[in-house]
């Protein structure tokens, strides 16, 4: 499949310039980038002046809890968690996996997001269903207490890294306080013998820090370091309550901070310290929704919103937190937070994946900065076009590989089955 994108604006991530001009693409990759070329093409867009950009990337999430969406909001932590979340995940059948990832990825899609980092079970149902609709997808072991094994995990990381070029796998855990000791240490050798960054939720509350502590006399990221899970790089969840020593570690081994704003807020989790963290000198951020259950909105405007205006308060300078920095960390830092080294920004040989943006909608002119304007006024209503390596997956309004209409249906009517009402 070759497709040609003309009269493009082209904002490539690169640096902040705005190329005026073509992107072309060759069986998911990109084959041009700049002026007019000539050649042979499936299919050939005149973009009228709108936008390409990288298509956003959620760092972290749980795809297939789209299922609770709006079901248990407004409780505490720990009993939205244990008393609402864990029993319903219980019932999960394959196919409602399978079809509640259908329906997060078609959210993903209609605000540019090109792929996700996922943490999540029933591995094989939600790897076909993000296969069968073109969605590129990042798994994260997710193991606990409660569930897997290290050779389990093992066996994941080598099932899932072995050539399909949308599905790829990283080492993960689900945190510190869901986790014993001796899993911990499993997985410690595991990173060690795949030389593989390992990625968890990360000091998400102060009562986790706090038991942490309790547990093991220092932080989580102290922990994972002492245990030697953290020698070949990977990153944190959250991470929104940071010591000094915390942030030393994430900047020493090149550790990727992934920030989740609207679910810390509706679950009064608190507000990561980005802007301290970055004065410590770590300089990877990438930014995440979380699942539907704690969120409850798959869209990464809203996050991007929340990134810089969460900093800018807290810091009570609207000097911080810049918007490009804030694109950055939704496009190029979602990427290499992931280890999906070729979908980080748009140039020749790179992954065809990136979002379409109207500019000819009110909230985007004028056309002073559009960084700016994506970040601070943007919404997915902006989304003109989602394109997957390569292929366009969804365009006007309208999903090209599943039936919208089919999976609200099914959605629903298993939803009603595993929450009864
Ligand atoms: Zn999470």
């Amino acid at each position: 499949m070759k497709l040609r994108f003309y009269n493009a604006k082209i904002l490539t991530m690169q640096n902040k310039e705005i190329i005026e001009g073509e992107l072309h693409t060759d069986n998911g990759k990109i084959s041009h980038i700049g002026g007019e070329k000539s050649g042979e093409f499936d299919r050939e867009i005149d973009l009228q002046g709108n936008l390409i950009l990288p298509g956003f990337k959620n760092a972290h999430t749980h795809t297939a809890m789209t299922f609770l969406r709006s079901f248990a909001d407004d409780l505490p932590l720990n009993d939205w968690l244990y008393e609402q979340v864990f029993p319903h995940e219980a019932r999960l059948t394959e196919e409602a996996v399978y079809v509640f990832t259908q329906l997060g990825n078609m959210e993903y899609l209609t605000s540019g997001i090109t792929s996700s980092f996922d943490m999540y079970m029933k591995l094989p149902v939600y790897v076909k269903a993000c296969t069968d609709m073109g969605f590129r997808t990042v798994l994260c072991g997710s193991i606990n207490d409660f569930g897997g094994t290290v050779e389990g995990i093992e066996e994941e990381y080598n099932t899932y890294n072995s050539g399909n070029p949308l599905i790829s796998y990283q080492l993960g855990f689900h945190a510190e306080y869901t986790t014993k000791r001796e899993i911990l240490e499993g997985m410690a050798a595991l990173s060690q013998k795949y030389k593989a960054p390992m990625y968890t939720h990360n000091s998400e509350t102060k009562a986790e820090v706090a038991g942490c502590k309790e547990r093991y006399g220092i932080t989580p990221t102290q922990l994972f370091d002492k245990l030697g899970m953290l020698e070949y790089g990977g990153g944190g969840f959250h991470c929104v309550w940071f010591d000094e020593r915390d942030m030393e570690i994430f900047r020493d081994r090149n550790l990727w901070m992934v920030t989740n704003p609207a679910s810390n807020l509706k679950l009064a989790s608190g507000v990561a310290p980005i802007c301290e963290m970055r004065r410590k000198g770590m300089k990877n951020f990438a930014i995440g929704t979380d699942g539907a259950a704690s969120n409850n909105c798959l869209d990464m405007f809203k996050e991007m919103f929340l990134v810089a205006g969460l900093q800018k308060v807290c810091e009570e300078d609207a000097a911080a937190c810049p918007a490009f920095d804030v694109l950055e960390m939704a496009t190029k830092g979602g990427a290499l937070a992931m280890g999906l080294i070729d979908c980080d920004v748009l140039a020749e040989g790179k992954c065809a994946d990136f979002a379409v943006i109207d500019l000819k909608q009110p909230n985007m002119q004028p056309l002073h900065n559009i960084a700016k304007n994506l970040v601070y006024a943007g919404s997915k209503i902006n989304v003109k076009m989602t394109v997957i390596d390569g292929k366009i997956l969804y365009e006007d309004g309208k999903f090209t590989t599943v039936d919208a209409d089919e999976v609200y249906e099914r959605a629903n009517k298993l939803t009603k089955e595993i929450c009864g009402d």
